[in-house]
């Protein structure tokens, strides 16, 4: 199948590991342009560009996404080497420190909005402004499980991810007239070192599975898998404002698998 994919202006960010370094290569193999984004992990990025290898027409973008100017900056980089963009993938996030809000430090909490909410606006907005001239893009925002599901302790999580849906579903109406699609793609439990903390420690892994309908933690690559099919015209052309759950069951009550 020609996911149509070939040449496409790419750019993903927080790319310099787990889910977005997945994402960056899947798409890269599928012929597409991509700009691979980081913030402090050089290492990280540069393993990226070496998973996609030298056939590819890379770019590697360096800085804060919570910073509006250094978004700017990336967009003309972008301009300058590829004279637009296609496909926006918005994939940097943290997890933030786990605090109760009574007694939360103000200044973690908006640090986690700031990257995961602002952060994906700033990306957005200056991608829209390209995709509405040429008439055609996607916008894909990966959000969580915890975009729907609430979680104690990290209610900033919850929110910017809540917030990153709700922005996802509001600009897919502001440009569905002109041959733009913007989508979520929420992930559950996956395997990086976002949440090592839970997945190398049996007892935390083994809790952890109990809210998992097929009883395991997900990949990247499955995640990565989602995403090439999630902006690709061939697999998706039809689906805008709406959030794809990949996520095992996660979403699914499995609590309610017996009883009730
Ligand atoms: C979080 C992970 C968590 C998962 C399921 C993700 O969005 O980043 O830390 O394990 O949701 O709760």
């Amino acid at each position: 199948m020609d996911l149509q994919l070939k040449d496409k202006r790419v750019l993903v960010t927080g790319s310099s590991g787990g889910i977005g370094q997945a994402i960056a290569v899947a798409l890269a193999r599928e012929g597409a342009r991509v700009a691979v984004q980081y913030r402090s992990s050089e290492d990280g990025a540069r393993e990226t560009l070496s998973q996609i290898g030298e056939n590819t027409d890379t770019l590697l973008l360096q800085g804060d996404v919570s910073d509006a100017d250094t978004v700017v900056e990336w967009f003309e980089k972008i301009d300058e080497a590829w004279g637009g963009i296609d496909i926006l993938i918005n994939n940097a996030g943290i997890d933030g420190e786990r605090q109760e809000v009574a007694d939360s430090i103000i200044e973690e909490w908006e640090k986690v909005l700031s990257i995961n909410l602002m952060g994906a606006y700033y990306t957005i907005r200056q991608a829209l402004k390209r995709m509405l001239l040429q008439q055609s893009g996607v916008v894909l925002n990966v959000t969580s499980v915890h975009e729907q599901i609430p979680w104690a302790g990290q209610s900033a999580y919850c929110a910017s991810k809540a917030g990153l849906s709700m922005l996802t579903k509001s600009i897919a109406l502001e440009v569905s007239d002109k041959n733009i699609r913007a989508l979520c793609l929420a992930p559950g439990a996956i395997k990086t070192a976002t949440n090592e903390n839970v997945w190398s420690d049996d007892e935390k892994l083994a809790a952890l599975k109990t809210k998992i309908p097929l009883n395991r933690i997900g990949k990247v690559e499955e995640i990565a898998n989602q995403a090439v099919s999630l902006v690709s015209e061939t697999t998706s052309s039809y689906v805008t404002g709406a959030t794809v759950f990949a996520d095992g069951g996660m979403v699914a009550y499995p609590s309610f698998e017996k009883g009730g």
